[in-house]
Formats: C-alpha cells, structure tokens, sequence
C-alpha cells in the first residue's frame, strides 16, 4: 500500500466493522507500518477512513476493497455529514465492479442522508445502475431526480442503447430539453445498432456541429451494415470538413476499403497515417492495415507493415492478431506454405496462437491442397494448444478433405464432429461433389443446405451445376422452377476493375456507369478471337441452360469479369497489373480466359473472387487450379 499521509485515528471503528479477512489484512497492515497508533484507537472521525478508502480505490487490484469498506463504514456512522464528496467515485467503481449488494446499500444511505438532490450523486446512481444493465431502477432515479441536466438525460440514452431499448431511447431523445453532441452520438449509435441505418444517417445530417465521435460512429454504422463505399465517401467528408480521424475512425475505413478492394484508396490512407505519424501498434492499426492490404490483392505491401510491426518496440510482435491477420491473409492468396512459414515464426517467438490462427492455417491448407499438413494442424490445436475445435473449424477440414476428393475422410469428420455441421459445411461439402462430380452425395448435401438456408441462392445454383455437369437438363429445370416458386433470385454476377483509381463495374451481359457497351462488346469478341487462336475454347459446360452451343457461347463471353477484363484492356496501360473484384466465384471457363489474357496481353491479373484470390501471370495461375 502507498504511504497514507492522513493520520489514522480511527480504530474504535474497525472494532464495530464486521471486519473481512481483507479488512483485518488492512487493520493488520496499517498497525504495521505504523499508520496507526493504539493510542488514537479511540477517535472515531471518519474522514480518516475515507483517505482509506480513496487510496484503496486508486489501486486497481484493492478497488472492490474499497467500496465493502466504504459501504460498512457508512452503515455504522450516525452522522453522514461529508461522506458526499466520495459517494460520485464509489459509485462509479460500484457500477464498474458490479458490486450489487454494496451499490444498493450505499443507495440506501444516501436516501437516509438525503443526498439523492445533489447532482454529482444522483447522476452518479444513475449511472451505476446503467452499468448493471438496470435500466429499471435507473429510471426510477430518473423520475425523482429534481434537476436533470444534459448528463442525465445523456446517460439515460446511452444506458437505453446499451441494452438495446432503442424504443426508450428515441422516446427520451425525442422529450431531451436540449440535445447536445453526445445525445446525438448516442442515438446514432443505437440506430445503427438496431438496424436503422437510414434513421441514423438522418440524424446524422441533421446535426449542426459534429465532434471526431459522430463522423467516427456513422462510418463504423455504414461498415456495420455492409456499405462500404459510403463508409469511404464519408471519411472523405470528415476529412474534408477538418475533422482529425481517430484510430477507430481509421481502422474502420481501412476495413471499408478491404471490402471493396480499392488498392489506391488504401495507400492513400497509408500514407496518411504516416504522415500523421500515427504508430502501427495503435489500437488496431496495424492489422488493419495487414487486412486491407491482403483484400486489396497487395501481398507485399501486407508483408512490409507485418515486420515494420514487428520491428518496432516489439509490442507488434507479441499480438496474436497481428500474426493471425498474416495468416488467414495468406490463406485467401492461396499461399499455403508462406502461411504455415508465418505461424512456424509464430512458434519460435513463443506468441500463443488461438483459434482464429487455426482457422486461418486449416484454410490455408485447404486452398492449396496440403492435406497431411492441414491434419496436422488440426492435432496440434487440440493436443499442444488444447484448444477447442468450434465448427468453423470442423468446417474447414470438411472443405479440406472434400476439395481433395478425399471423400471417405470426409465423411469420417462429418460422422465424428461433436456437433450437426451448419450451412457453411455443408456448402463445402456440396462444392466438393460438384467439383468431383458425386452426383447423388452432392444432391443429399444441397437438401441439408436449402434446409438450414433457404434463401441462400447458391446450392440451388451448385446443385444446378451438379446436374448440369452430367447433362440432366430436366433437373436443371426442376431447379430453376423451385428458385421461381420460392422467390429465390440469383445474384447476378458483378465484377469491378480499377481504373486511374476509380472503381468501373460490370454486370453479367451489361455495364453500369460506363456508357460504352458496344466499345466493350467488340473488343471482347476481338479477344476472344485472339485467345482461340492460342488455344481457348470456351468451356459450354459452365453455362447452366440447354441452349444451342453458339448461345451458350455468347452467354459465357459476358460474364462480368470477361468484361472487365476487357474494359481494363481497353483502359489501362500496357502491362500494369489488372485488379477485379468479383462477388461470386470465377468460373472455370472465365478462369482460363484470365489466364491466357495474362499471357497473351502481357498483364497480371489480381482477382478477387468470393472466397480467394487469383493472380494470372504469365499464363497460369496462384491457386494451381485448385479453387
Ligand atoms: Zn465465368
Ligand atoms: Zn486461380
């Protein structure tokens, strides 16, 4: 304990003290060093006990000590006269430790003490029972409280949004007297929160000064719900209009970048963050940064902040997830031995991997077919690291085993796995049958999916590439009846390529906001005739209709990312890397014709697809055709 410089005279009242061992321990303590003496046993002033119980509350591991003295203390004292000056801080760490019993005792006093019209106190009851999640009792402090100010009704909202009581809170917004910047953070907070973007963005607008908090909280809410481009726009805007970011701020729009793989937005934002000097090693920057990179089809990039992280104080190089960010981002390239070089890294500097490391290594495994590897993992989680397998993990050597064409090993996951495998494993499981042509286990897998997600557009569209794959045409059709008899749309397929650091996308068969369709249209057949003459043919069974070959050639020549490819012929200098971003996944027929425009026109192709990225070079391609 530090040095109490109070004298201590005050003993009579620890004999009265239904005195804790960790009380005795303190009496014991104090009698030791000489804080107390025996002659000053009998003074019975408080105030000395307060200095006790303010010095305990100062050391984190003696908070909880400090309030069960404090709350004995004032049980015993006739006379309260003074205790309010403390009662603001023990509040607070009552909320904050969730001591309960002695919370409500010292609610107890105040109320016999008459302290409950002071504001300091009532505003600090009101928040300790916002802290427990009582937003009952919390009312009821609010109701009685004779002169609510802007923290009240601020805590109020706030506490309404902790627990989700959006219906509460907007009613308290709407009645507030007079709103200010922090009720209006809160109530964007818990719109979002709630779903209610748009409401939100409202507000948002609405709002006549904005603090770093706002800006902050709306672009994490666009983040949220799946809208990254306007997370960007509206970091540009905070950007625009003065406001310095703070690091969530930036974290997040790093996140809405990966998402949309903008690799120029990214070393924008890079290189605002070094000119700010902001450290790697702030909140989550650096991982970040790792994350955008890998997203945005920039390994190297992602390799150089991982050891300028490393490098520095060594803090970089002691974070699970920094590691973790390495790994599964190599996953998604398919760089399945780099992926396993990292975590072997990860052993020798004795940083403890968790599960998310081996979700990370298990997809690396699968995606480049390293079976033993991918098993051997899998032990070594549960023996050496006795880590607990969730289903994210039962999943992935699911998928590990399925895409090899390991089908009985497969199985024996399926019937050994501690749980029923959801949607997501099953999905692997129909891929795989698609991908090695098991037609009645692939139908039996897509029964389980449309089962559990039935909105999920794509078995229906793997179990018709199932039967398409064989030619049962009649099937196909069934299917494509059943999508229309239950509403069920596929999403047609979107490709984006970046041009001059603007986003251009296509749609299957169309183009969108770029207003040069027949451009487009005639330089693809002009590829297209160029790439036959270096031996493409057009793979007929990936288009999923009985149509004549020569439609299903013109149906397979514009799918989305052929014409981006194309655009970014037309645009783009000669031999500057591509980079597309697909929502679904390539196609095998769109795969070799990437891989021949990357030979052929001399560019390197990055794309993204839904699960993983390719990188066409040369003629061939990152995965090993192996996706
Ligand atoms: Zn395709
Ligand atoms: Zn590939």
């Amino acid at each position: 304990m530090s040095v109490i410089s109070v004298p201590f005279s005050c003993m009579s009242l620890f004999d009265k003290l239904n005195a804790t061992p960790e009380l005795r321990q303190v009496h014991g303590h104090m009698v030791k060093s000489n804080l107390i003496s025996s002659s000053s046993y009998l003074s019975t002033n408080p105030f000395a006990f307060y200095s006790i119980v303010r010095t305990l509350s100062l050391q984190s591991q003696n908070q909880y000590l400090s309030i069960a003295l404090y709350s004995q203390i004032i049980s015993l004292l006739d006379d309260l006269h003074g205790i309010e000056f403390l009662l603001p801080s023990v509040l607070k760490m009552c909320g904050m430790l969730l001591a309960f019993d002695e919370g409500r005792q010292i609610h107890g006093q105040i109320l016999k003490g008459r302290f409950q019209d002071d504001p300091f106190v009532a505003n600090s009851l009101l928040r300790m029972y916002l802290d427990w999640g009582e937003l009952e009792f919390a009312g009821r402090v609010f109701d009685k409280m004779p002169n609510r100010d802007v923290f009240s009704w601020n805590s109020m909202i706030s506490g309404c949004v902790k627990v989700g009581d959006i219906g509460l809170a907007q009613r308290l917004f709407g009645e507030m007297p007079e709103k200010d910047v922090v009720s209006c953070n809160s109530m964007i907070d818990g719109l979002i929160k709630c779903g209610l973007c748009d409401d939100a963005v409202d507000l948002f607008e609405g709002m006549n000064v904005r603090d770093v908090v706002s800006w902050t909280t709306m672009i994490s809410g666009y983040v949220h719900n799946s809208r990254p481009n306007a997370a960007l726009e509206l970091f540009r805007r905070m950007l625009d209009s003065g406001v310095e970011p703070d690091v969530v701020a930036l974290v997040n729009t790093l996140s809405a970048i990966a998402d949309l793989g903008f690799p120029d937005e990214g070393r924008r934002i890079h290189a605002y963050i070094r000119g700010r000097n902001i450290k790697l090693s702030s909140g989550n920057i650096g991982s970040a940064l790792i994350d955008m990179y890998f997203k945005c089809g920039l390994v190297n990039n992602a390799y150089n902040v991982f050891k300028r992280l490393c490098a520095g104080d060594g803090s970089g190089a002691r974070r699970t997830g920094n590691w973790n960010s390495m790994i599964s981002g190599l996953a998604m390239h398919g760089f399945g031995q780099e992926a396993i070089e990292i975590f072997d890294e990860m052993e020798r500097n004795e940083v403890k991997p968790d599960g998310i490391t081996f979700l990370g290594l298990l997809n690396a495994c699968s995606h480049r077919g390293l079976v033993e590897e991918g098993k051997h993992y899998f032990t070594l989680m549960l023996q050496k690291y006795k880590l607990k397998p969730s289903i994210q993990h039962y999943g992935c050597l699911i998928d590990l085993f399925g895409r090899a064409g390991r089908f009985e090993a497969m199985q024996k996951v399926i019937d050994e796995m501690p749980m029923k495998p959801d949607a997501t494993a099953w999905k692997s499981i129909l891929s795989a049958c698609v991908k090695h042509h098991y037609v009645t286990m692939g139908k039996q897998a897509a029964m389980k999916v449309i089962e559990l997600a039935p909105d999920d557009s794509s078995c229906y569209v793997l179990l018709s590439n199932l039967y398409a794959k064989s030619e049962q045409w009649t099937e196909v059709e069934r299917i494509r009846k059943l999508m229309k008899e239950r509403g069920i749309r596929k999403v047609p397929g979107c490709s984006s390529v970046m041009i001059k650091g603007k986003m251009h996308e296509f749609l299957v068969g169309k183009e969108m906001g770029v207003g040069c369709r027949a451009v487009v249209l005639s330089k693809l057949k002009e590829v297209i005739c160029r790439l036959k003459s270096q031996g493409y043919e057009p793979d007929l069974s990936q288009v999923l209709v009985d149509a004549e070959e020569e439609e299903k050639e013109s149906l397979l020549s514009v799918h989305s990312e052929k014409m981006a490819i194309v655009y970014g012929l037309i645009n783009l200098d000669k031999g500057a890397p591509m980079h597309i971003v697909k929502n679904l996944r390539v196609c095998s027929d769109c795969h070799s014709f990437s891989k021949l425009v990357s030979s052929v026109y001399k560019h390197e192709i990055i794309l993204r697809d839904q699960n993983r990225f390719h990188h066409f070079k040369q003629g061939s391609c990152s995965c090993n055709d192996y996706w």
